[in-house]
């Protein structure tokens, strides 16, 4: 799964090829490919073709090309989808689903998607300049990155929800682009337990967190991203490194880098959590 730094990998990536360019004509490839677009194939491709891009835009793990028209692409990766740019008489891959041109006959972007779960659709933007967002992001809060992201309104949120700490890292209406690799390298690195109640979360925690959250994003996009399974790569096909200085995700049984205890993994929301039992002690009471 994409997180935030992969997604941002990717929009700078595409933003250097697309931006300026306009569309003249859009390859749907497969159908569920744009299911998420309710009015179908032919319109998306109708609202795309002659459509200027104006930016290459994102909001945690969400990616868009804002447009000309007041509308923008929206692609939601998923799992498994992959933006690329290739060479227009690049050789089709197995797993294209939809191929976009422009009028200058340079380089396409292709839409590529192992499992399907992903999909592009044109969405209405709302707001104006910089900060307008499509419609079907309105709900995402700002990532921890975003220098427009308030630290005292996510603590004040973070008070009220009553669950555990993870959780709320992984709710994107509180703060966007955390996934689950993140999650457990910032609670790691701020010694925070995953199962810490909300409410007993005091504001400097909140800091401390949302600070190693920050830093282990910087470091991943610095990398280029994680690689996880290797179905992700970036916009010029080479997968991520910053899998190898993960300090405990998928770091079971090894010894925590920083006091040697052996990482745990637990099960949790179908997923798991990775923690060093010494430096991120159970509390009393815990929420998963
Ligand atoms: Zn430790």
């Amino acid at each position: 799964v994409p997180e935030l730094p992969e997604v941002e990998v990717v929009r700078a990536g595409i933003e250097r090829y697309v931006v300026a360019r306009r569309v003249s004509a859009v390859d749907v490839r497969h159908p569920r490919a744009v299911r998420r677009h309710a009015a179908g194939a032919p319109d998306l491709v109708a609202r795309l073709t002659g459509r200027q891009v104006i930016a290459a835009a994102r909001r945690g793990k969400y990616l868009w090309l804002p447009l000309d028209s007041g509308e923008a692409l929206v692609a939601h990766l998923g799992m498994s989808g992959q933006l690329l740019i290739r060479s227009s008489d690049a050789a089709d891959e197995v797993h294209l689903r939809a191929r976009i041109k422009f009028d200058d006959a340079g380089p396409e972007l292709r839409f590529l998607d192992q499992r399907t779960f992903g999909g592009l659709a044109v969405d209405e933007l709302i707001g104006v300049g910089p900060a307008a967002v499509p419609s079907s992001v309105a709900h995402i809060a700002r990532d921890a990155l975003d220098p427009a992201f308030d630290d005292d309104r996510f603590f004040r949120a973070l008070r009220t929800r009553r669950t555990g700490l993870k959780r709320a890292l992984l709710d994107q209406t509180l703060v966007s682009g955390i996934g689950n690799i993140y999650a457990d390298e910032a609670l790691w690195r701020a010694r925070l337990h995953f199962a810490r109640p909300t409410e007993t979360v005091n504001r400097p925690e909140a800091g401390r967190v949302l600070d190693a959250a920050r830093a282990v994003m910087r470091a991943a996009l610095a990398a280029g991203g994680t690689s996880f399974d290797h179905l992700y790569v970036d916009v010029n096909g080479r997968s991520g490194y910053f899998d190898r200085v993960l300090a405990v995700y998928g770091q079971a049984g090894r010894p925590c880098p920083r006091c040697g205890t052996p990482v745990r993994r637990e099960a949790f929301m179908n997923r798991s959590s990775h923690h060093c039992p010494r430096c991120q002690p159970r509390p009393r009471r815990a929420r998963w």
